[in-house]
């Protein structure tokens, strides 16, 4: 049997008419670049994730981009952020001028600590402590980082938050949306997200007005109007295409939501019936809709072995992140070292994400549980 880790052909097929239906009135239309389509698109997003706004934005990346212009973070900055996430959110912060600095994650959900964040809160106390702008909490693999305690240290911090919900679209925080506790909410289309358009794509929420312009402004190289710039900003737009595209999949989020949700607890009986709970650890329900966008298992021991088992058993499967931030070569000049952030460094060498796409059959997640049961067995 073939367990691929993500198939979006099933889902594309549940959608194929209304794709096609809006792709032959844009290609008449010939405007691809924002419009209506893009307005209209954010505000089903800003009712989506209940902000007051919606950006549409090229990316992912682009979205947290934007986010640290807009509060003017720059040369001499510094921006905390968790080791343990997808390199674009501290790449961005570098590429900004500023530096990012991280905190350790909880070893059950693998976000952000607030208790190893208040602790660096203080370390920065006594030191250059201006220099200390925002927070970059990552909601990882559809669940919210715990933000109570987050938000209440950054606004005795003065800090700004931005949270990187690039895989949390409909996550919720006690009732709260992803993307909406914050001063930014940033999300991705990138297609292995679960609202995902046919190319790249993103935006950034916000329950500031003013900031919703001020986005705005800054996705079209800070102009405003046309050729007159009070500030720099970039080519940061959502095109025409993409925002069809999403509009379409995002009447459909809730249904594959639930789906993602069926098979992560069609996954705890299968692991539950194969007695694993001493090599295989299952992911946690702490925030009350975590939506899915990866079933991660912490995998005590063998990883690596195991991974390579199901791949030759025909089963999809995918590390992330394999090597915390702090221990990028590129990020060397931050003089972290190994040790530092152990929660990370742990979760990195024993993080297995298996398939659980929303047409993701029964037979296929009894077969991928058989796999790992037989894989355990033999190394016994
Ligand atoms: C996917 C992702 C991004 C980047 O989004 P792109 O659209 O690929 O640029 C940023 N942060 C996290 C946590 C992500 O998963």
């Amino acid at each position: 049997m073939k367990v691929p880790l993500l198939d979006l052909t099933g889902q594309y097929e549940q959608i194929k008419e209304e794709i096609m239906e809006v792709m032959q009135k844009i290609f008449q239309e010939q405007h691809f670049i924002l419009g209506p389509r893009v307005k209209a698109l954010e505000a089903e997003l800003a009712q989506y994730c209940r902000t007051v706004d919606a950006v549409g934005v090229s990316s992912g990346t682009d979205a947290l981009m934007i986010s640290l212009m807009a509060a003017e973070i720059g040369s001499g900055d510094v921006v905390l952020t968790t080791p343990y996430s997808f390199f674009a959110t501290a790449g961005v912060v570098h590429r900004l001028g500023a530096q990012p600095a991280f905190c350790d994650i909880e070893p059950d959900t693998y976000n952000l600590s607030p208790a190893r964040f208040a602790e660096t809160l203080e370390r920065f106390k006594g030191m250059d402590k201006a220099r200390l702008r925002a927070v970059i909490p990552v909601h990882l693999y559809g669940q919210c980082a715990d933000m109570d305690p987050i938000l209440e240290l950054s606004k005795k911090a003065n800090l700004t938050v931005i949270e990187d919900a690039a895989q949390a679209i409909g996550a919720e925080y006690k009732g709260k949306r992803a993307g909406s506790m914050g001063d930014f909410g940033c999300f991705s289309f990138f297609p292995s997200k679960n609202l995902g358009a046919f190319g790249d794509g993103g935006c950034v929420t916000t329950q500031v007005e003013s900031t919703g312009h001020r986005l705005r402004i800054l996705r079209v190289h800070g102009s405003e109007p046309k050729y007159y710039h009070p500030m720099i900003g970039g080519n940061f737009r959502l095109d025409t295409l993409q925002a069809a595209v999403v509009s379409v999949k995002l009447k459909h989020l809730d249904g594959w939501t639930e789906k993602r949700r069926e098979n992560a607890a069609r996954y705890r009986r299968y692991f539950e019936s194969a007695k694993l709970e001493n090599r295989v650890a299952l992911p946690i329900e702490k925030e009350s809709r975590h939506i899915y966008n990866q079933f991660v298992i912490r995998v005590k021991d063998k990883r690596d072995a195991l991974k390579a088992f199901l791949a030759e058993s025909g089963i999809g499967t995918e590390i992330y992140y394999p090597i915390p931030l702090h221990l990028q070569p590129c990020f060397s000049y931050l003089n972290y070292r190994k040790g530092d952030f152990p929660e990370a460094e742990r979760a990195a060498g024993q993080t297995l994400a298996l398939p659980i796409y929303p047409e993701l059959t029964d037979a296929q997640a009894a077969y991928v549980v058989e796999k790992i049961q037989e894989f355990f067995m033999k190394a016994k």
